[in-house]
């Protein structure tokens, strides 16, 4: 349950007024409850308690350094896809023993960067991968504890790009391959078999699709706890969450009139008999369901224009700042900053950017706005700043952390400057990052 709610006609997140940050921080701007991502994240945890749980959040989603820590502080442990995931969440305090490490292209030196660091257990998602992290493991003179992601082919009702346990994707290792990788594991000397993982897709509404994946791996689960004395039976993430009615998803009343939908409670409801029996750590890995609804985009109408055809809304931000519409065609309900009375209009919102794809909605009934006016794009916590980007060189926006009546920047707008950093020729902010090259290659740079 989120903590957007107006308060009289101007939208509040917690006890903070949008429109007041808007102001002081300038916009596009991302802003976040942090007792929402708090209140999901008990909510899972108290849901699963009987079965020994660990929350590993989908650092992807929203890998805000302030949120990891947030996090962290609370308990949660972190699923991991890169080094560069590793790295923050280590600046931001996490417990490298609480973090799995999945993801079908590891590196080398991303394998080697994560046993030094002590994860709890790599995700493997290929035989060949198993191969490269024993090497791994026989040159740093270590143990590597492994977890096979099994593909368990259960179609999920999700968007096709965010699929993932299907036959035709690239994860996981097939289910019918899992007994033959169990033959060949007492081959490699310096691996452990400490759980396994399935994870079926993302923003899935629905409990079946998750029973039925569990379902069918619950024997290989079982073989790998006799056989190998594997502790953790990681289920993945995937919940999903509103778009189409987030501003109303607030109201826990919302939640108990959609009765077909994955909630944590309904989730755990429906998986407990089904992962109690096997006596193992159940791990989930949330990214959406912790902060997508917990994060809003807040942008600014710079125009009207009224075509031949269709009126438009152009705000100041683009599919840089929140690709989700452009890449996958998801709706994000849009609601202005300040109410006002008026006949609604029926527009296309669209950003800056030059691309035709550049439109967070279509043919979309709104109340009425005009240049100046504040909007408030819902549902922008997960998959909204971690895919941004500075295309069309625009720098990439700030980021603000509510908590009660408080809130603080947790990411400065880029500059310019941040747009040009690391080019040969670029003038250097006074005081810019001239600190963090080494010598070579500042002397590479001063020479061309
Ligand atoms: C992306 C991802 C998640 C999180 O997915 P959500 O839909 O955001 O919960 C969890 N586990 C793995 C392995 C992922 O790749």
């Amino acid at each position: 349950m989120h903590r957007f709610r107006y308060q009289g006609d101007v939208l509040f997140v917690e006890e903070v007024s949008t429109a007041v940050l808007a102001e002081k921080y300038g916009t596009p701007l991302y802003v976040y409850s942090a007792g929402t991502v708090l209140d999901h994240y008990d909510r899972l945890v108290a849901s699963l308690r009987a079965l020994d749980p660990l929350v590993c959040y989908a650092v992807k989603a929203n890998s805000n350094l302030a949120l990891l820590r947030l996090l962290a502080a609370r308990g949660s442990g972190f699923d991991l896809v890169s080094g560069g995931e590793l790295y923050r969440v280590l600046q931001a305090g996490g417990d490298p023993a609480r973090c799995t490490f999945a993801g079908v292209g590891k590196t080398d030196r991303e394998i080697e960067e994560a046993l030094e660091a002590g994860i709890y257990s790599f995700i493997v998602e290929s035989r060949e991968e198993l191969s490269a992290i024993n090497r791994a493991a026989v040159r740093l003179r270590k143990k590597a504890p492994v977890a096979l992601r099994v593909n368990p082919d259960v179609g999920a009702r999700t968007h096709a790009k965010i699929k993932t346990g299907v036959a035709e994707s690239k994860f996981g290792i097939p289910a019918e391959e899992i007994e033959e990788v169990y033959r060949e594991l007492p081959r490699f000397s310096h691996l452990r078999l400490r759980g396994m993982q399935i994870h079926i897709g993302s923003q899935i509404r629905d409990v079946e699709p998750f029973a039925e994946a569990v379902g069918r791996v619950i024997p290989l689960v079982a073989m790998a706890r006799d056989r190998f004395g594997a502790e953790f039976f990681d289920i993945g993430g995937g919940l999903g969450i509103a778009y189409e009615e987030a501003l109303q998803s607030g109201d826990p009343g919302w939640w108990e009139s959609k009765t077909g939908w994955a909630t944590p409670a309904r989730y755990a409801q429906r998986l407990l008999p089904l992962l109690s029996p096997l006596g193992l750590r159940t791990i989930v890995e949330p990214g959406r369901l912790l902060v997508g609804n917990a994060g809003i985009l807040l942008t600014r109408v710079l125009y009207r224009k009224d075509g031949p055809s269709r009126k438009f809304v152009i705000v100041d931000a683009g599919m840089n700042d929140l690709i989700r519409p452009a890449l996958y065609g998801s709706f994000h309900q849009i609601v202005p900053v300040i109410r006002r009375g008026g006949d609604p209009i029926e527009a296309d919102v669209v950003g800056p950017v030059c691309e035709s794809g550049d439109r967070f909605a279509e043919s979309r009934r709104m109340p009425p706005v005009t240049a100046g006016d504040l909007l408030a794009i819902f549902s922008a916590g997960a998959y909204g700043f971690s895919m941004a980007s500075q295309y069309n060189s625009r720098p990439r926006p700030a980021e603000v952390l509510v908590e009660g009546a408080k809130h603080r920047l947790i990411r400065r707008r880029e500059s310019y400057e941040d747009l040009v950093r690391g080019e040969p020729g670029a003038e250097e902010e006074p005081g810019g990052p001239q600190g963090e090259r080494t010598p070579k290659e500042s002397h590479e740079l001063a020479n061309g």
